[in-house]
């Protein structure tokens, strides 16, 4: 019979355990290999996907489809709960066995737990392999056994296993044994791409899915950026970052093998300023997936839990002000219409729209984290909430809550010729440097001249800067005294 591989977010041919067990057993055993994906949205307390990592999963399904065809593999899409359609398919191959990598997110791992057990029972082997972590979430330990709450000693016990990972290589090309014919959706017919309005246009522009995709923005950053990365990570307006995090979504690429080309990149110099900083954000990454894996409610409900009672301000009008880049703070407002646009956002800038959502405005942070959910391309179950409970300083290693960003001079900071503003809000590209982050202070000369009318053309400020921080410091204060 042949052999059962899943693909969920490990859509790449290279360093993909699960792939390479299946395609080694296949060809020692002489048969063929068949290939699936399961859309699920229907197993208990899965979260549907948002719409921007919809028409990305589409195109990385597409891309994956074209890796896998050089190998004679048959990619099978099926939609509905895995407890249903991984046995069904079982039963429609025959097969004995069956390949996957692991999922980290509560409900996930009690879908796959519960499946290994059904399908052991029925004599089915399920091998379970790590393709998306440097280190499991139960690799390591705090001194007193504990799962950590905070970043820098997870980093200093996690970083010298993420340095002994070595990547697999990618099964050499060769065709398997031709797969029996199995019924497969039409990846149109699952409504992934926009129809009327065509909101992807700006993604379509900005990525190419697929592992091809991956590596080419790997190699690029590489040669390109690595170097500068501690100095330059924090300037949105200069391409910095590795813009990676959407091809790590699906695991278009991996950790380890990002880790091991930087090694190469730096001739080994790991601990030399960029290659150190841009190792340790990958640390982040697999911090947010041991928080996940430990606190699996971390999407919803704070970490820290007197934050459950906080006086959000609940407000729609104000939420959608936010989410449509039209605050009136040009950083924050050029950060929201990047995310519209591109399905993705600089982490600095982030972290601004973040701060001004929920301590100047007093909104939840769920709202955002939901926002975000919806329209980022790296949209990620561990990542995602994770850093909004940061911003919002109710998670494990927090924001203290008395820093509250000021966008002013956050924007003068990191985006000193106001050259990200002015990309992002064509409203204000005639703006001198000295006024685009506060063009409020700009005499009437200057904002006629650059064709600025505030509350008219461009916003006013949706809240004033120190009656938020004012406002917002009382609520935070009031919830963690002891600080
Ligand atoms: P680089 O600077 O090139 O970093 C390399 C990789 O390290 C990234 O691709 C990413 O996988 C990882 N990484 C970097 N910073 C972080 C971080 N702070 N936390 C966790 N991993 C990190 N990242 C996501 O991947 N998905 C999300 O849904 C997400 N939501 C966020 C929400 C908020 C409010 C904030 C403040 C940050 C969020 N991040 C998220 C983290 C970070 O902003 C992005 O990972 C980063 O901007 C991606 O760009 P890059 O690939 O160029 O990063």
């Amino acid at each position: 019979p042949p052999l059962l591989l899943w693909f969920r977010n490990d859509l790449r041919p290279g360093d993909n355990p699960a792939f390479a067990a299946a395609v080694a057993t296949a060809t020692e055993q002489k048969t063929s290999l068949i290939a699936f994906y399961c859309h699920d949205e229907t197993s208990p307390s899965f979260r549907p996907l948002g719409g921007a990592v919809r028409w990305w999963l589409h195109q990385s399904l597409t891309a994956l489809g074209a890796d896998l065809a050089a190998y004679g593999i048959p990619l099978v899409l099926r939609q509905g709960a895995a407890a249903t359609v991984v046995p069904s398919l079982v039963t429609e191959t025959g097969a004995r066995q069956l390949f996957w990598n692991r999922r980290y997110e509560a409900a996930e791992i009690a879908v796959d737990t519960a499946l290994k057990a059904d399908l052991t029972a029925r004599g089915v082997q399920v091998a379970s392999s790590n393709a998306a972590l440097l280190v499991e979430p139960w690799e390591v330990k705090t001194g007193q056994g504990k799962p950590f709450q905070v970043f820098s000693p997870f980093w200093k016990t996690a970083r010298p296993l993420a340095a002994n990972r070595a990547p697999l290589p990618q099964p050499p090309v060769q065709r398997l044994s031709e797969a029996p014919a199995v019924a497969s959706d039409a990846l149109a017919a699952w409504g992934f791409l926009p129809t009327r309005p065509d909101w992807a246009a700006g993604l379509r522009e900005a990525w190419t899915p697929g592992s091809a995709g991956a590596q080419a923005r790997l190699s690029q950053f590489l040669m390109t950026a690595l170097k500068s990365y501690a100095d330059r990570r924090d300037r949105p307006d200069l391409p910095a970052t590795s813009g990676l995090s959407p091809h790590l979504r699906f695991g278009e690429i991996g950790p380890r093998q990002i880790w091991a080309a930087t090694d190469l990149a730096c001739q080994g110099q790991l601990t030399e300023r960029g290659p150190e900083s841009f190792t340790r954000e990958l640390g982040w990454r697999e911090f947010s997936y041991h928080l996940l894996y430990h606190q699996p409610q971390i999407a919803t409900r704070p970490i820290r839990a007197q934050f459950e009672a906080f006086p959000w301000q609940a407000d729609e009008a104000v939420l959608r002000a936010w989410q449509k880049g039209l605050t009136g703070y040009p950083i924050v407002d050029a950060g929201m219409r990047q995310l519209w646009q591109t399905g993705w956002m600089h982490n600095r800038v982030r972290m601004l729209v973040g701060s001004l959502l929920v301590k100047h405005l007093l909104q939840p942070w769920q709202a955002g984290e939901e926002w975000f959910w919806d329209t980022l391309v790296d949209a990620d179950p561990a990542s995602n909430p994770a850093s909004w409970q940061w911003v919002a300083g109710c998670g494990a290693d927090a924001a203290p809550y008395f820093r509250i960003f000021n966008p002013v001079l956050q924007g003068e900071k990191f985006d000193p010729e106001g050259d990200y503003v002015r990309r992002w809000v064509p409203e204000l590209a005639r703006m001198p440097a000295a006024f685009i982050h506060k063009p409020w202070d700009a005499p009437t000369l200057v904002l006629r001249e650059a064709g600025v009318q505030l509350g008219h053309t461009y916003p006013k400020p949706c809240i004033g800067l120190s009656e938020g921080r004012d406002r917002a410091l009382a609520a935070f204060h009031a919830l963690s005294p002891a600080e």
